[in-house]
């Protein structure tokens, strides 16, 4: 079972808040978060997280442009969800790599945060591709992750985790640090 990639270059829950995450209610809604928003600027690369193929590339009045990517994971067939996009890269039935570019973040569909620290990518696993309404088809995305990016944020170019808070300027490995060779 290979390793997943992010889906983005930069991951954290937006806000870095809990409600953000995969099940939470809402806004004193009913409905429970289907998945995890992560904080990105409109126009920010989405990466494919497995080596896998296209399962659908659509338009759709709550997920907005989407994409559906299909892949195998710990013998399971799993499909990761990314919403809200402003482009899509790849057509039905592309078979794509792990960490190839697959669209952009946007604001479309329903996504009602196009503002500053709320422009999110709205991302899924789902166990089907096409669950209904409530939490039922999807898993939480930390089953695959460990634990939800709440708090940190992880690097993935860069393959490292960087508290959020309480860090005195971010200091990335290969990008602000400057590593001392032996
Ligand atoms: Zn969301």
């Amino acid at each position: 079972m290979g390793t997943l990639a992010w889906p983005l270059e930069r991951n954290h829950i937006r806000r870095d808040i809990r409600n953000n995450s995969f099940g939470y209610v809402r806004e004193g809604g009913q409905k429970a978060h289907q998945g995890w928003d992560l904080a990105a600027t409109l126009g920010t690369p989405c990466y494919a997280i497995a080596d896998g193929v296209i399962e659908s590339r659509a338009t759709h009045a709550e997920f907005g442009k989407h994409i559906l990517l299909r892949f195998e994971h710990g013998g399971q067939t799993l499909y990761a969800a990314y919403c809200h996009l402003s482009f899509m890269l790849v057509e039905r039935t592309e078979p794509v790599q792990r960490g190839q570019r697959i669209g952009y973040t946007g604001d479309t569909g329903n996504a009602r945060s196009p503002h500053g620290e709320d422009q999110h990518l709205h991302f899924e696993i789902r166990t089907v591709p096409h669950p209904g309404r409530g939490l039922g088809g999807r898993i939480d995305p930390a089953t695959l992750y460990g634990r939800a990016p709440i708090g940190w944020t992880f690097f993935e170019g860069h393959g490292q985790k960087v508290p959020t808070s309480g860090a005195t300027g971010l200091k990335i490995r290969g990008v602000n640090v400057r590593e001392r060779i032996e």
